[in-house]
């Protein structure tokens, strides 16, 4: 989809930077634009998977001793930090 997307708009005659944000944000993934990121210490973290129930996409991912944020696909909501029983997550800003 994403290839005949972009093969229709190569033929086009729309110069590619008429709307740059669109352009650009093409082939950006939602970490991309992310604000905050979520830390997991490895020895809060009791596998519960609440983080994982709670999580809006769907990003966590269930490693051997913990779980942990995909970090292309997290979008940085906090949402998991604030829903951890044993605050085993803080959101730390993302370097610019
Ligand atoms: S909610 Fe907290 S303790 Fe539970 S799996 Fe997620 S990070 Fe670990
Ligand atoms: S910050 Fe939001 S998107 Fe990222 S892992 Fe936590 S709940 Fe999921």
């Amino acid at each position: 989809m994403k290839k005949r997307a972009r093969n229709m708009f190569d033929a086009s005659k729309i110069p590619d930077d008429l709307c740059p944000i669109a352009t650009e944000l093409f082939d950006m993934q939602v970490g991309d634009w992310r604000a905050k990121r979520p830390v997991v210490s490895r020895e809060r973290c009791v596998k519960c998977g609440i983080c994982w129930a709670f999580c809006p996409t769907q990003c966590i991912l269930d490693l051997e001793g913990w779980l942990e944020p995909d970090l292309k696909i997290c979008k940085g909501c906090g949402i998991c930090a604030e829903e951890c029983p044993h605050q085993a997550i803080v959101m730390i800003e993302e370097e610019v």
